[in-house]
């Protein structure tokens, strides 16, 4: 019997997209649902739910998830970071993968981030550039978000180090400062590069996304892990044993 997905934001570009290809990978999209529906009264047969909505569906979704007892993967991105730890605190009493980013490409990213963070040292500016299609609602995305959490625990800075954008008389760049910059344009599927730059010399990481397809086989991929998982959150890197 194949994987029975109960999937929110099924009208979406992700949604569509996972529809499209769950029935290649031994799942089935048994339940769809969508803005203005009750996932409630769609969840009966299904063993995960799957979310790639709005920000603002997340924490109905995790209060069903956990009455009901169904592990759930979670690729909304979107959240404040007082509305993600509330969320995270929720979402740790059932099987949860909850990811800004499901592709494996950008979770290798994740590493090389970390370590050249830890290597490269403060004397090496750190900047965050991504770029999405036009259709986007949030910024910086999920994944730079994750990049620039990565970066600041390397270098035991906090939020407050987060420069976002720059206009005007700057002054002079100070070491501490971590650089974020979000481009929006046309139909580009996600792409982030992490720079990190000192006198003399200039090393930049990329990835570039050209089909969503890959965030979506992401999903399910951690849907067949998660179910068999105990209650806790997780993350693409447990998915794909990079822990
Ligand atoms: P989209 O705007 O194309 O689709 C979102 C869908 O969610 C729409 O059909 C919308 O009607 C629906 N929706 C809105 N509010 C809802 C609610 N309260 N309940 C149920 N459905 C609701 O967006 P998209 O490109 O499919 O992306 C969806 C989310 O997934 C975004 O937050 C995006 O950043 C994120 N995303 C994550 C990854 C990843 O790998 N983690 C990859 C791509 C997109």
């Amino acid at each position: 019997m194949p994987l029975q997905i109960l999937l929110n934001g099924a009208k979406g570009r992700m949604g569509r997209t996972i529809a499209g290809l769950a029935g290649e990978m031994d799942a089935a999209i048994r339940a769809t649902t969508d803005a203005g529906d009750d996932p409630a009264a769609h969840l009966a047969g299904c063993d995960v739910i799957i979310d790639f909505s709005s920000h603002s569906a997340t924490g109905r979704l995790l209060e069903l998830a956990v009455a009901k007892k169904k592990p759930i993967v979670i690729g909304t991105t979107g959240h404040g970071a007082a509305e993600k730890k509330k969320l995270l605190a929720l979402a740790a009493k059932v099987p949860c993968v909850w990811a800004g980013n499901f592709s494996v490409g950008v979770n290798l990213l994740f590493a090389l981030t970390r370590r050249a963070a830890a290597v490269l040292g403060a004397d090496y500016d750190a900047e965050v550039v991504e770029m999405h299609h036009r259709f986007k609602k949030d910024a910086p995305s999920g994944t730079a978000a994750r990049l620039l959490e990565i970066i600041l625990e390397e270098r035991k800075l906090t939020a407050d180090a987060l420069r976002h954008g720059r206009s005007g008389i700057t002054g002079e760049r100070p070491p501490t400062e971590v650089g974020v910059h979000a481009l929006r344009g046309g139909d580009v599927v996600g792409e982030h590069t992490v720079l990190f730059a000192a006198l003399g010399e200039r090393v930049e990481l990329i990835h570039k996304a050209s089909d969503r397809a890959i965030f979506a086989r992401g999903a399910v991929r951690a849907a067949h892990w998660v179910v068999k998982q105990k209650p806790g959150v997780y993350d693409m890197q447990d998915v794909l044993g990079l822990k």
